[in-house]
């Protein structure tokens, strides 16, 4: 076994008896996630994996769904035409907020908190009702290097609980950002949440984007390479919500994290990482999660301009 494969186990080990947090509870069906349940991969832009822990075990994606289906609006309707709905700018509200449709604009913040995904969801629905579900799935498909599942479960789930998402796509569909056909949108932001996927393939979605959009084992360009720059500092700026800042001082990385407990980091040319474990932070990223990617960060020199945030 590699020294790389050594140190995952590791910290495998060190975060394996860590008791902080629990898993998501507002969608029932993701409460019912064994919390002890814990992977960590790697995967280089050559397409090299190395794994630690339940690495083959699935889950579903949830909010890390947001960068990914970020570019694909960006590729369908280009740069513009999102930019007219939904801002750049991070956030320091949660993950869930409502108060920047209040705001004097009344526009989403950015693509990856909800009012921005589903908006983003919305675009595409609007431009293509017939076609957005399949666009999405060949997307998923080019990432994940096989035909894409959801958890029809989690789906049903969330739609019959969801009620503040729905609050918030129909105060989109107020401001005009989104069109009238609000629980097609719902249904389709709920299904790119719910695709299913183990830590060694989400390492992977990582590593496409590390590589600039082409899947290091197939040769596929999932996402333009134009466009990975829009994601990559999206995800910088604004993928770990109202932590988003203590995130970039402690690991410097582009990253996402989704309420099921997954959690990926980007280093631009080199690789992806990602984790999966299930107990939730206060700001709804996986706790284990984010002490792997600040540990592997410092351990590897990753962080885009050095290593802050270090002792002394
Ligand atoms: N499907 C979840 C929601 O919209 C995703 C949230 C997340 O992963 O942060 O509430």
């Amino acid at each position: 076994m590699s020294r790389d494969a050594d140190f995952l186990r590791e910290l495998h080990q060190r975060y394996a008896s860590l008791r902080e947090g629990r898993p998501a509870e507002y969608i029932p069906e993701l409460a019912k996630a064994n919390p002890d349940a814990f992977a960590i991969a790697v995967a280089r832009a050559d397409g090299h994996v190395e794994c630690a822990g339940d690495a083959d075990v699935t889950f579903t994606l949830q909010s890390i769904s947001k960068p990914f289906v970020y570019g694909l609006a960006l590729e369908r309707l280009g740069r513009e035409a999102v930019r007219r709905k939904v801002g750049v700018e991070p956030t320091g509200e949660a993950f869930n907020s409502i108060v920047e449709l209040e705001d004097d604009v009344h526009l989403p913040y950015n693509p990856m908190i909800n009012s921005g995904a589903i908006a983003i969801t919305g675009l595409l629905h609007g431009a293509d009702p017939e076609g957005a579900a399949g666009q999405m799935r060949d997307m998923f498909a080019a990432y994940l290097a096989r035909p894409i599942q959801a958890d029809g479960a989690v789906v049903a789930s969330e739609l019959a609980t969801g009620h503040r998402n729905r609050a918030i796509a129909h105060l989109l569909r107020h401001f005009n950002v989104i069109g009238d056909d609000i629980e097609a949108v719902l249904q389709l932001y709920s299904r790119q949440c719910s695709v299913t996927l183990t830590t060694r393939e989400l390492a992977l979605m990582a590593a496409t984007l590390a590589n600039g959009g082409r899947h290091p084992v197939t040769g596929l360009q999932a996402v333009p390479q134009r466009y990975v720059p829009d994601i990559l500092t999206l995800m910088f700026t604004c993928g770990m919500y109202d932590s988003a800042g203590e995130w970039a001082y402690s690991v410097g990385l582009p990253g996402k994290s989704g309420v099921s407990g997954g959690l990926i980091a980007v280093v631009p040319g080199r690789m992806g990482l990602a984790v999966f474990s299930p107990p939730l932070d206060r700001w709804g990223h996986s706790a284990r999660g984010v002490r792997v990617m600040r540990d592997l960060s410092v351990a590897w020199g990753l962080g885009l301009f050095g290593n802050s945030g270090q002792p002394g």
